[in-house]
């Protein structure tokens, strides 16, 4: 085996890693791969790899080996124990300058913790969020890659060629020049609000078929002719799919459990919102939502007991009704955007990452699960203006908003009297007629903090002086 052959090595050949390489390969770049289960790589080359460029290794001596300098070493492995245990028997290996990319779905942490440690040690680090599942890692990932500057000339052009495009731009861009968790935070956001679309299609399917006793079909050509507007996006396309998805004359959806599963990073998101202080609401609604769902036993004994409300058969105008389901998806879905970009950039101001979120829209726009029409219309909020303060004050966020209320109001005040759970729809209008208050109701709680405990307030025409009453006069 000739040495230094391969343009970047990538260690983990599960479906991620043997869908990247893959595509690398498509893209004349010469790839280098390594499995912990070392059977793997040889069973790769022979099958999957066969005729391609690609190079196989038996041992990470033996792929550090491949690679031409300065070394890119990928991980696409299991987060968390084995980044670290890979990075350990790759120091000793590596030269000043090599790059370590972690491409798994990392803790934003857990990547600020290794970029230090790693150039502690001379190497560089890039944490990337790389998003689209099998088929986006095949043939045209987003990736959000945020880490070491001086990594990025090194690794740019294969990461732009392999990933999506979008508007004939890559889907892939620097997220922050500086040595920090920037590209796992974004990813960790991306994937949150991908919890939070997912859970607001399923509010809507539950009233259309609940509320309205609509068919799999007619909710599936619903969702159709949706995705021919504002709301085009992938994850409305595959529900109608999924919707019409029939096995022995049967639609499969109706006999899959109600019990939804989650991997952490929704989780991690609505960690990371209570920690900055963010009320990224929606978000964390719906990792609830998942785990109100997966109470699936306790839900059948409460059936029995806790009765629905007992109203009549929907006998409104169901066409409006419908038109207002979409509006109020739509306006939600903008709340919940909004609140995922209020968040990164509370969390920029503290780690003071520059985040670019234009190109962090654009880097969404195409490639992965969140891909939408509208990520196009986030990204035109910020090249307008790049220091929007929350996308709800951008011109045509506001005018899409007031045109979608009314639906909105009328969805969720009917789901409340039906009896029917939109944890999400409604923490959206919620954070809506929050965000539009000039006035709210924290006074009182000031008020009552004060009464209780001492703890002060201010007043409003002198903020910053604190003040107490005796309010019981003792
Ligand atoms: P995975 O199932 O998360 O991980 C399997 C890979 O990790 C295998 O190569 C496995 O090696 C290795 N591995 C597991 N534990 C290990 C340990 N203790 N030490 C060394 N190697 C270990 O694979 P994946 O689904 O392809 O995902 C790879 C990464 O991308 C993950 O971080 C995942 O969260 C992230 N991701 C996945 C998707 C997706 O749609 N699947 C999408 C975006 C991001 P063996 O073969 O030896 O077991």
């Amino acid at each position: 085996m000739s040495k230094e052959k391969a343009d970047i090595g990538l260690i983990g050949l599960a479906v991620m890693g043997q869908n990247l390489i893959l595509n690398m390969n498509d893209h004349h770049f010469v790839v280098a791969c390594f499995n912990r289960t070392v059977s793997k790589v040889d069973r790769f080359l022979e099958n999957e790899a066969k005729g391609t460029h690609i190079l196989g290794a038996h041992s990470i001596e033996e792929l550090v080996e491949m690679l031409k300098k300065p070394r890119r070493v990928m991980l696409l492995v299991q987060a968390g124990k084995a980044v670290d245990e890979f990075i350990e028997t790759l120091i000793p290996l590596l030269e000043k300058g090599d790059i370590i990319i972690d491409g798994g779905n990392s803790l934003y942490r857990d990547s600020m913790r290794r970029a230090d440690y790693l150039q502690s040690k001379n190497l560089l680090f890039i944490g990337t969020g790389v998003s689209g599942g099998e088929e986006g890692a095949r043939n045209g990932p987003s990736l959000m890659p945020g880490g070491h500057e001086e990594a990025w000339p090194h690794i740019k052009d294969i990461f732009q060629s392999i990933s999506a495009k979008a508007d004939n731009e890559p889907c892939c861009d620097w997220v922050c020049m500086c040595p920090s968790g920037s590209g796992h935070f974004v990813k960790m956001v991306h994937n949150g609000i991908e919890y939070g679309d997912m859970q607001l299609i399923c509010e809507i399917y539950q009233i259309m078929k609940d509320i309205l006793g609509m068919s799999e079909t007619e909710i599936a050509d619903t969702f159709t002719t949706w995705n021919k507007g504002t709301l085009e996006s992938y994850l409305i396309e595959i529900t109608a799919n999924v919707l019409r998805f029939k096995e022995k004359d049967v639609f499969i959806l109706d006999t899959i459990r109600d019990a939804a599963g989650q991997k952490g990073t929704g989780k991690w998101t609505g960690i990371a919102s209570l920690e900055y202080g963010v009320p990224v609401t929606l978000i964390g609604e719906s990792v609830f939502a998942r785990c109100l769902s997966s109470l699936i036993d306790e839900r059948a004994r409460a059936s029995k007991v806790l009765k629905a409300p007992n109203v009549k058969k929907f006998d409104g105008d169901r066409k409006q009704f419908i038109e207002y389901l979409g509006q109020a998806l739509y306006a939600s879905k903008i709340i919940s955007y909004a609140q995922g970009f209020m968040l990164m950039r509370e969390a920029a101001k503290q780690y003071n990452w520059k985040l670019n979120y234009g190109s962090i829209a654009l880097m969404w726009r195409g490639g992965c699960i969140i891909r939408s029409v509208f990520l196009g219309n986030i990204k035109a909020a910020y090249d307008n203006n790049a220091s929007l303060e929350n996308l709800l004050l951008d011109n045509f966020f506001q005018d899409a908003i007031n045109k979608c209320q009314e639906g909105w109001r009328k969805v969720v005040a009917t789901a409340v009297v039906y009896g029917i759970p939109t944890p999400c729809l409604s923490t959206a209008l919620s954070f809506f007629d929050g965000y539009r208050s000039k006035r709210l109701p924290a006074n009182l709680i000031q008020a009552l903090r004060d009464y209780f405990g001492a703890h002060t307030y201010e007043l409003l025409d002198s903020p910053g002086t604190f003040h107490h009453t005796n309010w019981t006069g003792h």
